[in-house]
């Protein structure tokens, strides 16, 4: 066994025995570098993208990629099938994650436009239009993530883009993954963007003599990318959007005295090896000394066995355990948190949903960890983080369509509704807008 040194475990709070001040300071994210820093970095690379194109996006995919070899950026569908070469298996657990998404995802249509009477003769509608163009950032620096392009490929495809362009960087021999060429194809991209980090983003965003420009970039990346997507946003010339702020990933698990301690631990951990930058709070409800013991061990011991164990360590170290007395208390701190990932492992977890008021999406009950979220259950992955689900949703169908209103008066309506458009405008001091209005009342009344 290991000397205690050398236990992975988490640090405790108990609320009834902290400031509110000591538990907000334990709940506070690791810090992200300071977004001026990272865009001083940026900024000369989506500057280079805008002025010299393909030349520049290839010179940056052969320095930070080291795919030297390679001398075109993109590879446009039909993607030949010697690139899709995958085991059985792997397609087999891509075809059900991709049917139970799109199941999922189809299910957020609007089947018909929205339309009201707000007065006689005065019709509102909203309806719905796919966004034409979409970029999805599949990232690829650390790890290969064919689910990331589930995750956001489905739902551009459900949604009806017209063109979907996938970037993703590509391995050193200039090729990419498999896994992303064959979710590319099945949901119909039109392009691989072969390039990374704020490079991918700019080509995506202003276009080049061979990327696709885009409408809106959506997908997670590394503070290179978030940065760039924030940049291009900004820029009215890009004329893009982009999905949310992303940072490193995290999960909040509430579990009480009958949650399954073995089980806690998977899932503490499950998001404990993304990255040293992940967070992970268990709020612990109602739990004496020998149920947090139990759960210590068991995080340590499984922690032990994992492959990631240095990363977990990294993680750990920054993540904490909150004992509360009751489950008030800890949707209280869940809810303050914010988390992307809500895990509760507690007795009667259905009947706990209508208290959480802010979490990117949420896992019920202990026979739901979050790797079925994470790849194949349906939801999508793609989440709001640090603090962001208090005003921004996950990615879904939504992300890929704008609604449209419309307007339609009869000429009652114009008589019911026109005075009070004339009277604000005039409050406004806008002649033009009252006279559109007066102009046609008065040719009703000839
Ligand atoms: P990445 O694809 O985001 O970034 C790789 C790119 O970073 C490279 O192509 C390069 O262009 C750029 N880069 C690296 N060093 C640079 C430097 N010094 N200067 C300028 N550019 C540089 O891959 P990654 O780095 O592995 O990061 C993946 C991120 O995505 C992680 O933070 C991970 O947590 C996150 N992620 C989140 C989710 C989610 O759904 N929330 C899913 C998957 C991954």
């Amino acid at each position: 066994t290991a000397p205690d040194s050398d236990k992975i475990v988490m640090k405790r709070i108990d609320v009834s025995q902290s400031s509110e001040a000591d538990v907000s300071a334990a709940l506070k994210r690791p810090s992200q570098k300071s977004a001026d820093a990272i865009l001083n970095i940026v900024t000369p690379i989506i500057n280079d993208i805008r002025e010299n194109g393909d030349k520049a996006l290839l010179s940056y995919t052969h320095k930070f990629e080291k795919a030297t070899s390679l001398t075109s950026p993109v590879l446009r569908a039909p993607f030949p099938k010697e690139m899709m070469n995958l085991p059985a298996e792997t397609i087999k657990a891509i075809d059900v994650s991709f049917e139970n998404i799109r199941k999922f995802h189809a299910a957020q249509k609007e089947e018909k436009p929205l339309q009201v009477e707000t007065m006689p003769g005065v019709v509102c509608s909203r309806f719905s239009r796919p966004i034409e163009r979409v970029g999805l950032y599949v990232p690829g620096g650390t790890a290969v993530l064919p689910s990331t392009a589930l995750m956001l490929g489905v739902p551009a495809m459900v949604a009806g883009c017209h063109k979907i362009v996938l970037a993703s960087p590509p391995r050193a021999d200039g090729s990419i993954t498999p896994e992303i060429v064959y979710v590319a194809h099945k949901v119909g991209a039109e392009s691989i963007v072969l390039a990374g980090g704020a490079q991918a983003v700019a080509a995506m965003a202003y276009g080049t003599e061979s990327v696709t420009k885009v409408d809106k970039i959506l997908g997670p990346g590394n503070q290179f990318v978030t940065a760039a997507k924030m940049f291009v946003s900004n820029d009215t010339n890009a004329g893009v959007s982009i999905d949310m702020p992303a940072g490193p990933s995290e999960v909040l698990v509430i579990a009480d005295r009958d949650a399954n301690p073995a089980f806690v631990a998977s899932d503490l951990l499950s998001q404990a090896e993304h990255g040293v930058d992940s967070q992970v709070i268990c709020i612990a409800v109602g739990m004496d000394e020998q149920h947090l013991t139990a759960l210590d061990d068991e995080l340590h011991k499984q922690a032990m066995a994992l492959p990631r164990v240095d990363i977990v360590r990294g993680s750990i170290a920054h993540s904490v355990t909150i004992i509360v007395k009751d489950i008030e208390e800890a949707m209280r701190i869940s809810n303050d948190y914010a988390p992307e990932h809500l895990i509760l492992q507690i007795k009667d977890a259905e009947s706990v949903v209508p208290k959480v008021m802010n979490a990117g999406s949420v896992f019920i009950g202990q026979w739901t960890p979050e790797s079925v979220g994470d790849y194949s259950a349906g939801v999508n992955h793609s989440l709001p983080t640090y603090g962001f689900a208090k005003q921004y949703s996950g990615v879904n169908l939504a992300s890929f369509v704008k609604h449209i209103t419309s307007s339609n008066l009869t000429a009652e309506g114009l008589k019911n509704v026109g005075d009070a458009v004339m009277q604000l405008a005039k409050v406004e001091e806008l002649e033009a807008h009252r006279r559109a209005v007066s102009i046609r009342l008065a040719s009703l009344n000839k």
